[in-house]
């Protein structure tokens, strides 16, 4: 089963599936990780403030799974707005939030698949917060990026089962913030 986290991985590296799975190897506890965890719990106390969330019901920390998909993940809100189920990912530290980074934007793409496969019900959009800039993207769920998520799915799994050993990030400045880097060393 892989977890949505992993999807956002892949997309920065597609490395980081092997060390993670193949050679089951864990991340050191970095301060910047141990920073996103509480930073986790403290934005859901302030998310209520948010205009997203008014005539909305909210839920956080949520626990979706999905059989089919062979996937899994803990999406950080989910609202429900009229019709609408709108996942919403929080992020925070990164640099430029003008366009969010296709890593960002794969793992909300997998979160929304498996709340169409939990709730069945279709998910149009889903925002991505940068936390600590204030900063709220909306982003559109079409069917390029449904797809391009299955496919990252699948290169995961592959990864997994035939334990194949996939090429180094494409930009190597990538390496240097990579918390396999104490493994991998990007050769
Ligand atoms: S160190 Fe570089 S090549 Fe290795 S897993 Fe990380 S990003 Fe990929």
């Amino acid at each position: 089963m892989i977890d949505c986290e992993e999807l956002r991985q892949y997309a920065y590296c597609p490395r980081i599936p092997y060390w993670h799975h193949v050679l089951r190897l864990q991340p050191p506890s970095t301060f910047k990780i141990r920073r996103g965890k509480k930073f986790h719990q403290e934005i859901w106390k302030k998310a209520r403030r948010w205009k997203i969330f008014e005539n909305c019901k909210a839920d956080h920390g949520v626990l979706l799974y999905s059989e089919k998909l062979g996937l899994k993940g803990k999406l950080d809100i989910l609202l429900e707005c009229e019709e609408n189920l709108i996942p919403v990912e929080v992020k925070y530290g990164s640099k430029n939030v003008s366009i969010p980074v296709f890593s960002h934007i794969i793992q909300l793409v997998g979160y929304s698949l498996l709340v169409e496969d939990v709730f069945k019900r279709k998910v149009r959009y889903g925002f991505i917060v940068y936390a600590d800039r204030n900063k709220l993207v909306k982003i559109s769920i079409d069917e390029k990026l449904r797809r391009k998520a299955i496919s990252i799915i699948n290169e995961v799994k592959k990864i997994i089962e035939k334990e194949y050993f996939p090429a180094v990030a494409e930009r190597r400045g990538k390496c240097s913030q990579c918390e396999y880097f104490y493994a991998c060393k990007g050769v």
